[in-house]
């Protein structure tokens, strides 16, 4: 019988009353595993209900307080840390210890947001004229929500709620319907770790739910992480709802290597980094940029790697990529395998000939593929251009470095992006003239730690500020300036000038 997943507002479970559900399914054998609710907006103003009317607390709860919940909440994400990554690898389908590699970034933010006394720390002027002095705070915005992909269930809402909620919001999570049932564990542990109720609430759905929050009047913030259609959609929509928004949107990865690369790295690196989470990762790299004579050394050791990829069911320990979350998903991925061969890429390995029988017991109705490689790809085919969110890898021959840097600097997005080379002066230049947000210098997947802030540039993300660290901050509260003086430092009369320092 396939569990219901319903939301938890308030503090506690609450049942789904929508009438309408979506199946959850294990994308290792194909079996429907449990129905999630998809909330209507009055389900929606439930939860922004219990929000509004824990914050005023909350809000004034001492920073130092509401960090020593974040403290116990770490401990017991340390405690439940494979108990979490078992549930992303049953409806993600990522293999167990990426999982648990995920919920170690997670965990990450909270150790950061463990902080906040500190990060809250406002600066202040003694002095600014005779007798004034002046200080900015920074207080927080009330309710704000966050919505999430389903190629993160743990760490994308970790990106954002511990920031949020040490900063004195309240907050709503809106997982995506795909992988739901992490979401609950976190706001039952963030309740055992002494959270008052309504301060963290979920809210399972789709575009109902989105579009609820989008134009509820008392959501001030909005957090989105998704693809760039719909991050576009997010951002116009908040903002023409009088919203502070956030979204982060898809990408194209390329890894450029330069012929002075260590090829076996760079192997390694391009293999970790394309078919990892079967690639279902805005941080995959999907495009290898090969300099000069670079492909003839690196593509015979490239084909034999994928071909040899250990695509085993993700709780198998041996197992080094996982099936794809679902059949839509496996549709899409073969539509792209098929329209590049039709583009005229070379297909050196096809991924669609993998049978889910190899991959386990069970696994035969599950949605499988294993790696596929690419060659002779240019940047006019749709495989190119477009994210295709899948364990395909693309190779792109070009002739030196300022073709590299040209190639992508015109793709429309600029997520992340890495440079192979043992060249200090290559490596400067390349990190000073790249437009992406992310780079990374013989590390191909640079997602910055908990304190540096995540974002891209051009269509990979909407808004001005990034997420976590210090911008995350930022974005959770709002500055506020005061400037005071007492009685005796004033002086008699009305004043008609500008006041200046005096
Ligand atoms: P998605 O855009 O389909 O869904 C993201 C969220 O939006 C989900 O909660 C979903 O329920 C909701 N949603 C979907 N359609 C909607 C609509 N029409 N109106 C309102 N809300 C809607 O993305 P996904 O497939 O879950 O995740 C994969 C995508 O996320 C990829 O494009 C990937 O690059 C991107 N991603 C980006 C980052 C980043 O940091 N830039 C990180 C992770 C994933």
């Amino acid at each position: 019988m396939p569990t219901s997943i319903d939301h938890f507002i308030a503090g506690k479970p609450a049942a789904n009353t929508s009438g309408r559900t979506q199946d959850v399914t294990n994308p290792a054998t194909g079996a429907v595993t449990g129905k999630v609710g998809l909330a209507n907006a009055d389900q929606v103003s439930a939860a922004v209900a219990a929000a509004q009317a824990a914050f005023p607390a909350w809000a004034d709860t001492p920073p130092i307080r509401r960090a020593r919940v974040m403290f116990k909440f770490l401990q017991l994400l340390n405690e439940h840390k494979d108990e979490l990554a078992h549930m992303i690898t049953a409806e993600h389908g990522k293999v167990f210890t990426d999982a648990q590699g995920e919920v170690s970034r997670g965990i990450d933010i909270v150790e950061f947001a463990c902080g906040i006394p500190q990060l809250l720390k406002g600066d202040y002027t003694d002095q600014v004229s005779t007798g004034i002095d002046n200080w900015t705070l920074r207080q927080p915005l009330g309710v704000v929500a966050g919505i999430t992909p389903f190629n993160f269930p743990v760490m994308v809402p970790m990106w954002m709620f511990p920031v949020a909620i040490a900063a004195g919001n309240t907050f709503i999570l809106k997982p995506s319907p795909t992988d739901p049932t992490p979401s609950l564990r976190i706001a039952e542990l963030l309740k055992e770790a002494g959270l008052p109720d309504g301060v963290f609430n979920v809210v399972q759905g789709d575009k109902a739910a989105v579009d609820a929050l989008l134009e509820h009047p008392d959501v001030k913030a909005i957090s989105f992480v998704g693809s760039t259609p719909i991050a576009n959609y997010i951002y116009e929509t908040g903002a023409r709802h009088g919203k502070r928004v956030q979204a982060l949107g898809g990408a194209k990865n390329h890894m450029v290597v330069m012929p002075d690369a260590d090829i076996d790295q760079t192997v390694d690196a391009l293999i970790g980094a394309g078919y990892g989470s079967a690639g279902e990762r805005c941080m995959a790299i999907s495009v290898a940029v090969l300099v000069g004579d670079v492909a003839d050394k690196i593509i015979p050791k490239l084909i034999e790697r994928t071909k040899t990829l250990q695509v085993l069911n993700g709780e198998n320990l041996a197992a080094e990529m996982g099936p794809i979350v679902t059949r839509a998903a496996h549709e899409r991925i073969t539509g792209y395998i098929d329209l590049g061969e039709k583009e005229g890429a070379k297909l050196l390995v096809d991924g669609r000939k993998f049978d889910g029988n190899q991959a386990g017991e069970g696994c035969g109705d599950g949605f499988w593929m294993g790696g596929t490689l690419f060659d002779h790809v240019t940047p006019e085919m749709r495989i190119y251009k477009e994210e295709i969110f899948g364990p395909v890898l693309s190779c792109v021959r070009v002739a030196n470095f300022k073709d590299a840097i040209d190639l992508v600097n015109a793709h429309e997005f600029g997520n992340g992006v890495s440079c192979f080379t043992r060249d200090g002066n290559v490596a400067r230049e390349f990190s000073r003239r790249i437009q992406v947000g992310m780079v990374g210098i013989n590390v191909p997947i640079p997602v910055p730690m908990a304190w540096h802030g995540f974002g891209g540039w051009k269509r990979s993300l909407f808004g001005d500020m990034h997420a976590y660290g210090e911008e995350g901050v930022r974005f959770y509260t709002k500055q506020k300036s005061v400037m005071q003086r007492w009685p005796e430092s004033i002086g008699k009369g009305a004043e008609f000038v500008m006041p200046t320092a005096k």
